[in-house]
């Protein structure tokens, strides 16, 4: 595979940004060797500056739903554009946006459209607080919730990769109010709740999570979350980010059968362009300003042009109920491939697979939590990840992400890939 057009941007890159990328997962440290620059993409595609064609599985990080660039969204997008592309003022798009987040997501009684992940789990936690009058929060070890300060505390994402779990420039302060529960461990939570009696603002997690690979909360345990935070007066907050029309329709809180107090979203809600948005509860929603006290802004939020590709995206997943089971059949095929494989080379990795959100880690001990995920050999991941580049499939540069199914896949793509995967393996191992 010819790569030199993208080793020469990479060293012009890391001249004028650093390490060369906008964002630290793009790069390929955790895997060795220097990113590819993508010039294209399409469907199930990514091309590379080089030429090179890759079956992508990143899907930019979770957003492309529908694959690369799909005509609805493009139309949507090209449309919008005519009539303008930022107006700081209010305009209709928003309202029908609004809508239909509440219609997929019932808990969503109202939202605030910002322009990132970060953002919206930032002003969650801080509509919280205000709420409460609380200052403390809980998240689990390995969680991601972007990155705002007080987040950065053993994040998974790049920030486990990278070993930076509690980054410099994070202060003592803002570290001292967030509190570390262990994911799928109802006690460490309820030994929290009891050595900060009425203190918690909120409980953040993702319910299924996505960032220390792909793990699920038990069912169990997030009735339990849920009954301790209502006896509590806790805000409990489900980053819904990557699940969020992702594993269903109404996202991990459909599946699991909860209502969380707010919810917040990014990714697919924006339809490949840059937006967030968090909401929920109405009392909670209306401390916000205008409304209440809780500042939240944003220059751009609300963009009609995030908003165009967005709706796009969230019309299509409430106009064709067919996504999710054709999403279904596709991840099941891949997966069964991949297990098909382990079985014939006589290995028993773990797989944890939700929808089209999957992850296989390179231990034989099943993975619950992020002290489990952490067993994974990651130098083995380098090497596999490597071996599969070479074969034309683009996964995450990193152990701890998850691979993304789209509908654009084809049967073609899926046993490519898992003849891809079967030959990786035997490669490596
Ligand atoms: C991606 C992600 C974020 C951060 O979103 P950005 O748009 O990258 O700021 C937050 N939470 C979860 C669960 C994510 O997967």
């Amino acid at each position: 595979m010819n790569i030199d057009k993208s080793e020469k941007l990479f060293e012009v890159a890391k001249k004028y940004i650093p390490g060369g990328v906008n964002s630290p997962v793009r790069a390929f440290k955790s895997v060795g060797g220097n990113p590819i620059f993508m010039s294209k993409g399409h469907d199930s595609k990514l091309i590379d500056v080089d030429g090179n064609e890759y079956i992508d599985y990143i899907g930019s990080w979770g957003p492309h739903l529908f694959g690369h660039n799909p005509p609805f969204i493009k139309e949507a997008l090209i449309k919008a554009i005519e009539s303008g592309t930022s107006f700081g003022a209010p305009t209709e798009i928003e309202i029908e946006m609004a809508i239909l987040l509440r219609e997929l997501v019932p808990s969503m009684e109202m939202v605030r459209m910002v322009n990132s992940g970060t953002e919206a789990t930032m002003s969650a936690i801080r509509v919280a607080r205000g709420f409460t009058g609380r200052e403390k929060f809980i998240k689990f070890e390995g969680c991601y919730h972007g990155h705002a300060d007080h987040f950065l505390i053993k994040a998974g994402s790049g920030a486990l990769t990278l070993g930076v779990p509690t980054s410099p420039g994070v202060t003592k302060g803002n570290a001292a109010d967030t509190l570390l529960a262990d994911y799928n461990d109802i006690d460490s939570i309820k030994k929290l709740v009891a050595s900060n009696k009425g203190e918690i603002a909120a409980i953040i997690i993702e319910p299924i999570a996505g960032n220390m690979g792909v793990v699920k909360a038990s069912d169990e345990f997030m009735k339990e979350l849920r009954n301790i935070c209502d006896e509590e007066g806790i805000v409990l907050i489900f980053d819904e980010v990557m699940t969020g029309f992702r594993v269903a329709k109404g996202g991990a809180q459909e599946i699991f059968g909860i209502k969380p107090d707010l919810s917040t979203f990014g990714k697919i809600i924006g339809g490949g362009l840059p937006v967030g948005a968090f909401g929920g509860k109405k009392e909670i929603m209306e401390k916000i300003a205008p409304s209440g006290p809780v500042y939240q802004a944003g220059t751009l939020s609300g963009n009609p042009l995030a908003m165009a590709a967005g709706l796009a995206a969230l019309s299509h997943i409430k106009n064709d109920p067919s996504v999710y089971t054709i999403l279904e059949e596709k991840s099941k095929f891949l997966a069964d491939g991949f297990a098909d494989n382990l079985k014939r080379l006589g290995k028993r990795f773990a797989m944890n697979r939700i929808g089209s959100m999957m992850c296989m880690f390179f231990t034989e001990e099943p993975v619950t939590d992020f002290k489990s995920a952490l067993k994974s050999d990651t130098e083995l991941y380098g090497k596999f990840f490597h071996a599969m580049l070479d074969r034309g499939v683009y996964l995450a540069p990193a152990q701890f992400e998850a691979l993304f199914v789209s509908t654009a896949h084809s049967t073609d793509d899926l046993e490519n890939t898992i003849k891809a995967h079967y030959e990786s393996l035997k490669e490596i191992i």
